[in-house]
């Protein structure tokens, strides 16, 4: 790790530590950081006192982001040597791109902070907010999250996910085959310059009044669908390459398209009841590399980043939460939090027999870590697994 700071009166390495220790256990702050300060632990740790928590704030502040990425290839690149990363069935990596907003307020600012006018009960006032975009890797049974990049004042979603792909495919240039993202990714941009670096774009299509979109109804609504069963449901599914109506993309386009059935009995009444979802998906896969249901997997894949991304994160490694208001403290511990998430999903995954991940959650692993501070404070033994 490296920081700007002149003359660093606490090793910026110890800072971090806790920092990780705070994500590991998931204590949600600063503060409870600081509240376990007492703790045994921190002296074994850290082998001295641990800093405050006015200091991890301000150290995380001028710590250079990408000494912080740099962990996270260290982690990406055991994970690969131990072949704990393995591709899906249908043998694709899956890059998936999507914009995640951390928090919003009215009454602080940085220069980091996006703002929108926002109708209240006491009239039109400004918001301050800040979004980022995060890259998640989908593996088969896995997921990483490998970099996040804040999307700057001014600039849209996309912009900053093209710098953050850019600075990934050089730091990872063999992770993944295609880069996928929702309707917003659907861009000609945006596709060709995943294109120019040798990567598959897929993204989600929308109806919206698009020429490729009204094509390919068209060309659908005289073809019989092929059925493919995708878990608990039964997809219907159209399949076609070669389309040229979106000229803005430097090479014809294939558009999967899906109806998708399944039968479930409702709780309240015990009465069947049929759902039914809609898909389509706009990709530069060809149909050799990739067949119709594995681009139905893999656009189906995107709910990974939700699920078992965003969701671990912000509700488990409160990575929401503001630790200081500072637009590189922010990245610095996202950037952390997703390192700590990646970690705990492969020591759950990858070191836990199943049969005791069948006993314990990944929370409880947590509590355990978190546990181990506040037990030694007591003077009690460490809890077992
Ligand atoms: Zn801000």
């Amino acid at each position: 790790m490296c920081d700007s700071r002149t003359a660093p009166q606490i090793p910026t390495a110890a800072i971090v530590r806790s920092a990780v220790v705070m994500f590991l256990g998931r204590l949600g702050s600063l503060n409870a950081l600081e509240q376990s300060s007492s703790s045994a632990f921190w002296r074994k740790w850290l082998r001295g006192d641990p800093p405050s928590a006015d200091t991890v704030g301000r150290v995380c502040a001028v710590v250079e982001p990408d000494s912080v990425r740099t962990v996270g290839r260290q982690v990406y690149s055991r994970l690969k040597r131990g072949k704990a990363l393995a591709p899906p069935a249908h043998g694709l990596m899956v890059a998936v791109l999507d914009g995640h907003e951390s928090h919003a307020t009215y009454r602080r600012c940085c220069d980091g902070c996006l703002q929108r006018t926002v109708e209240t009960r006491n009239g039109r006032k400004v918001q301050y907010y800040h979004r980022h975009v995060t890259l998640q890797l989908v593996g088969r049974d896995m997921t990483v999250l490998l970099d996040a990049e804040p999307i700057r004042p001014g600039e849209g979603e996309v912009t900053a996910a093209m710098r953050l792909l850019d600075r990934v495919l050089e730091q990872y240039p063999r992770a993944f085959d295609v880069v996928q993202g929702d309707a917003l990714y659907a861009n000609s941009t945006f596709f060709n310059f995943v294109l120019s670096r040798g990567k598959h774009a897929l993204a989600v299509l929308k109806n919206e009044t698009r020429d490729l979109w009204s094509d390919a109804q068209s060309l659908f609504a005289d073809r019989t669908p092929v059925a493919i069963q995708r878990g608990r449901w039964l997809a219907d599914c159209w399949d076609l390459e070669g389309f040229t109506s979106w000229p803005q993309v430097s090479q014809p386009v294939r558009v999967v398209q899906s109806v998708e059935r399944m039968t479930v009995r409702r709780q309240l009444d015990g009465q069947e009841e049929q759902l039914e979802a809609h898909w389509a998906w706009v990709t530069t896969l060809p149909a050799g590399q990739a067949s119709t249901q594995a681009v139905l997997e893999v656009g189906h894949r995107r709910w990974a980043i939700e699920n078992e991304g965003f969701n671990e994160l912000t509700t488990r490694q409160h990575a929401d939460h503001v630790y200081r208001h500072h637009p590189e403290a922010m990245l610095v511990f996202l950037l952390l939090a997703m390192i700590c998430c990646n970690v705990l999903v492969a020591f759950y995954q990858r070191d836990l027999k199943p049969a005791l991940r069948d006993r314990v959650s990944m929370l409880h692993i947590s509590r355990l870590i978190a546990a181990e501070l506040y037990l030694y404070r007591a003077g009690l033994p460490a809890a077992p697994l």
